[in-house]
């Protein structure tokens, strides 16, 4: 039976580990054609030789998403190997270090912003100029947070720009519906990544059934379960879905 991303180019940004690493197994196994980014290459190659086995076709490369010309290169390359761009997970972030807003320090501020805002705003950038030169629409998803939807005590910089996300979504939604490119924001809630990890290091003494138990489903997401939403918001199965920041939160926002 064919994949729900059959064919597809597809490009994932932060594919080196965490959700962008079990999005890109997810999209391959929906046959698309992954161009794979990571800061770090050598994660975004050892992604790539997974999906190989796997019989998917693709490329990686080693791109900050906070410097543009690393941007334009990766759209462009995307383009100089498969022709085409159709969708795009621009997932690359970092948490920044944990301060209150009366003792985050600019650097970290900057820091964040550039990569989990700028980033995500040069990707877009990038991949709509290509949508719109190509024509015949695309799909754009956006890592945003429940960090981009309520408050994050400590994390002031990372949900200032997971908000932002969630607004240039929006705005850009409502740009580009008429060219046929949807437009939409994940927001997970706690997921099983090297992230996390390094969240709960931050808040010491904090256990995994601490932070699951503010979640209905008692449990901590798994990495998957993004990277399955994602798919499917980047699918024609989700066609009249766009502009949306979608919880994926284990029912967070239902309390
Ligand atoms: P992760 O395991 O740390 O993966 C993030 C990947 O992005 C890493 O490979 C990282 O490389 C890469 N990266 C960092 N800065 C980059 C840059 N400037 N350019 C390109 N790549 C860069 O984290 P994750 O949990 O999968 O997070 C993925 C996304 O989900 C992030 O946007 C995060 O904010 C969001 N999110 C995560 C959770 C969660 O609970 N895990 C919840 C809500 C939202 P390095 O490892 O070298 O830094």
């Amino acid at each position: 039976m064919a994949g729900i991303l059959d064919g597809k180019v597809a490009l994932i940004t932060g594919a080196g580990s965490g959700i962008g690493r079990a999005t890109a197994k997810i999209f391959a196994r929906e046959g698309a054609r992954l161009v794979l980014a990571d800061i770090v290459a050598e994660a975004a190659q050892e992604t790539l030789n997974a999906v190989k086995q796997a019989g998917a076709e693709g490329l990686y490369l080693k791109a900050d998403v906070s410097r543009w010309t690393d941007v334009e290169g990766l759209v462009a390359k995307a383009v100089a190997t498969f022709g085409r761009l159709d969708c795009a997970f621009n997932n690359a972030g970092i948490e920044g270090e944990p301060a209150l807003t009366h003792k985050c320090s600019e650097e970290n501020w900057h820091r964040v912003l550039a990569i989990n805002l700028t980033g995500v705003w040069f990707c877009m950038k990038a991949e709509i100029a290509q949508m719109l030169k190509q024509g015949g629409g695309g799909a754009i998803v956006n890592t945003s947070s429940v960090a981009g939807i309520a408050g994050a005590p400590g994390g002031p910089a990372y949900c200032a720009s997971k908000h932002g996300v969630a607004g240039l979504t929006r705005t850009a939604c409502l740009e580009y519906g008429k060219h046929g490119i949807r437009i939409n924001a994940v927001c997970p809630g706690p997921i099983r990544t090297p992230m996390l990890g390094r969240i709960m290091g931050f808040t010491k003494g904090t256990t995994e059934e601490q932070f699951a138990r503010s979640e209905p489903l008692r449990r901590l997401g798994e990495p998957e379960e993004i990277g399955e939403a994602v798919a499917w918001l980047c699918s024609d199965r989700a066609s009249y879905v766009t502009g949306l920041p979608m919880p994926v939160d284990g029912g967070f926002f239902a309390q």
